[in-house]
């Protein structure tokens, strides 16, 4: 059951429908010059799916604390009516908007041209590109006043609350750890001075809206840096700002530069729920919210009756799923965040707009009805089978993977006919290897949610049925066919790529009979998962070789350096500058990097070289001369990644 989860709960004066708030998120489109068109449409589609509190990405409460060009400022008019719009149109169908207060100090990335990044002191991160500029004292205390003026706008354009950015390494984060603040005034010296800053904003906060007005602090329950904040000031810290007026205490764990990962797909559910739960135990009544790594209803519930936590922060499963609330309360399925990064983090990371892997929809809310008579985009939280433009139409869909998946989901959805064929025995194509690496069992979750509703919507899925050349007038019989038929695994021509113990990287997947010395030869994302799931072994050796210098180029920002320090930690060797292959029966033979001639023993050998489209049956269709699409690896392996197919798999549904 839900029956904690789905209780109502309380921050302050403000009542909430259930105990899940939606955590900020930058959306990367902030400064999209649409009256707040998009932004509106963004939040009212989780309304719509049940949404309770939401809280929106940071807004700047001065021009140099924006963190990524693309955010908003509240000293910018036009901003400010975009949130008017999205207060107002959020509050009309119900739904509870918080405004976040944001100062990125010296994580700040401006534009070209803008004000240069402040912070407690001169204390570069590597993950900046500039060294801040210290406060002087005067000006901690005007951006005291900063926070204080945005919260009052916050009230005046509508808002049901605010939340104050105080975790993730951001400014007030930055005063209260003795790694960024090292000053020796009133803000700085001792912890009681650190604390002043992040006290100090909270109390002019409150001062500015007055007692009612909901107040949520974010700050960070363990910062994950060796020599950060220690566990005493964070206790103190948490009872303090409860003191000078918080409501409810947001806690956030790891700041962006901290070695060890928090949100990636490698870290357990629940991880951090105890992190939080310290933070409740120093606060007592005082409402407290875990977040991070909570992907799933059900675990929140897990959560709050483990625990005297309040509120469950859940972020990016909103992105995956805007219905999450309004799925889970009626038991159906949901469609889970995977935690890969790869649409949403990894983007906002580099100022992107973001999107989700799972759910293409995402930024795309307030898309025009394309003007020719296609199906109307239809919000999944809501309207289930409506009937198209012109009636519906027959559409085959070969290959079940994520791209012809996603299309058959999404025209049964527009309330098409749908006929999926599978040449497997089960749907999913790469995302039945993916879900077997550590990490990635939610990528099964994907797949069945996708067929779960394809099935619910009167779409049928025949698996081990290859379509072939020989079903031209099948294809015929349809008003349209999509070609999903994925990829097929390169060869690669080396001496000795025919001797029984070489394989592709599809059928080692598939496979738990591998060696005891397992050879990877390829560098990209598959060769990684391999290499990840061999090593799962504890007597195997697993040893990567790649031609180039770097092993998985293409994975996003936020996972590849996890990643690889788990594929480190399981004692994966990597070989990189590889050249002059030879695979002999009880080893690999090649010059490395520095030139040196090796042997790597090996009694498997996996070919990881990357992917061809399998698109034999375009030529098929074509000949039929009904109308189609080929999307996903069929169309192109170049640059072939799930978001992408996923994507061209909801285009490809829209142009019918
Ligand atoms: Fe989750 Fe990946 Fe979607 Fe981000 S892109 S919300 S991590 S599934």
């Amino acid at each position: 059951g839900l029956e904690r989860v789905l209780r109502p709960g309380r921050i302050g004066r403000l009542v909430l429908p259930h105990r899940i708030v939606m955590g900020a998120m930058h959306l990367g489109w902030d400064h999209r010059d649409d009256g707040g068109r998009s932004l509106a449409a963004f939040y009212l589609a989780r309304v719509r799916g049940g949404a309770g509190l939401m809280v929106t990405g940071g807004a700047a409460v001065d021009p140099a604390g924006v963190d990524v060009p693309s955010s908003g400022v509240l000293d910018d008019t036009a901003f400010r009516t975009r949130l008017r719009r999205v207060a107002g149109e959020v509050g009309a169908a119900g739904g509870l908007l918080a405004l976040q207060l944001f100062h990125a100090g010296r994580y700040a990335r401006p534009a070209a041209g803008g004000p240069h990044p402040v912070a407690p002191s001169a204390v570069p991160s590597r993950i900046s590109p500039l060294t801040p500029a210290a406060l002087s004292t005067d000006a901690v205390a005007r951006i005291v006043e900063d926070f204080a003026r945005g919260a009052s706008h916050a009230r005046d354009l509508g808002f049901s609350a605010v939340e104050i950015m105080g975790s993730e390494g951001y400014l007030i984060d930055q005063f209260l750890s003795p790694l960024t603040n090292r000053r020796d005034d009133e803000w700085g010296g001792d912890p009681q001075r650190r604390m002043r800053f992040g006290v100090a904003v909270v109390a002019a906060v409150r001062a500015a809206v007055g007692p009612d007005f909901p107040v949520v602090m974010r700050m960070t329950g363990d910062d994950l840096l060796p020599g950060g904040t220690d566990r005493d000031t964070v206790t103190a810290y948490a009872r303090a700002l409860a003191a000078a007026g918080a409501d409810a205490l947001n806690v956030g764990v790891g700041w962006h530069e901290s070695p060890v990962p928090t949100v990636q797909a490698l870290v357990p559910p629940g991880h951090w729920v105890p992190v939080a739960a310290a933070v409740k135990a120093a606060v007592g009544v005082l409402p407290v919210l875990a977040s991070n790594r909570i992907n799933r209803l059900a675990q929140a519930e897990a959560v709050l009756a483990a625990t005297p936590l309040d509120l469950i922060s859940m972020a990016r499963p909103f992105l995956a799923d805007p219905a999450l609330v309004e799925r889970s309360r009626h038991g159906r399925p949901v469609n889970v965040c995977v935690a890969c990064n790869q649409a949403c983090i990894d983007r906002s990371l580099v100022g992107a707009a973001v999107s989700c892997m799972v759910n293409p929809i995402v930024g795309r809310e307030a898309d025009p009805v394309p003007p020719d008579g296609p199906p109307p985009r239809v919000d999944p939280a809501v309207r289930a089978g409506s009937t198209p433009v012109g009636g519906p139409r027959t559409v085959a869909v070969v290959g079940a993977g994520p791209a012809g998946l996603r299309a058959a989901h999404d025209l049964a959805l527009a309330g098409h006919r749908v006929t999926v064929y599978e040449a497997d025995g089960e749907p999913g194509g790469q995302f039945r290897l993916a879900c077997r690496v550590p990490g990635k069992a939610d990528y099964a979750e994907a797949i069945r949610f996708l067929t779960a509703e394809l099935t619910r919507l009167g779409g049928r899925l025949h698996t081990g049925r290859r379509i072939t050349d020989a079903d031209e007038d099948l294809l015929r019989r349809h008003d349209g066919v999509i070609v999903a038929t994925g990829v097929l695994p390169r060869r690669i021509d080396l001496p000795g790529d025919g001797l029984p113990h070489v394989r592709d990287y599809g059928s080692a997947f598939a496979d738990d009979a591998l060696g005891r010395r397992v050879v990877v030869i390829g560098g990209g994302g598959i060769a990684v998962d391999l290499a990840h799931l061999a090593s799962q072994h504890p007597d195997r050796q697993v040893t990567v070789l790649l031609r180039g210098g770097r092993l998985g180029p293409r994975m996003g920002r936020s996972t590849r350096w996890a990643v690889l320090a788990e594929l480190r930690h399981r004692g994966v060797q990597v070989v990189t500058g590889v050249r002059d292959l030879r695979i002999d029966p009880d080893a690999v033979r090649l010059v490395d990097g520095t030139a040196a001639a090796r042997s790597v023993p090996a009694d498997t050998v996996v070919v990881a070289a990357g992917q061809l489209p399998a698109d034999a049956l375009v030529h098929t269709v074509r000949r039929a001369g009904v109308w189609h699409r080929v999307v996903g690896g069929a169309r192109d392996t170049t640059g072939l990644d799930a978001v992408r197919a996923f994507a061209e798999g909801h285009d490809a549904a829209l142009a019918f």
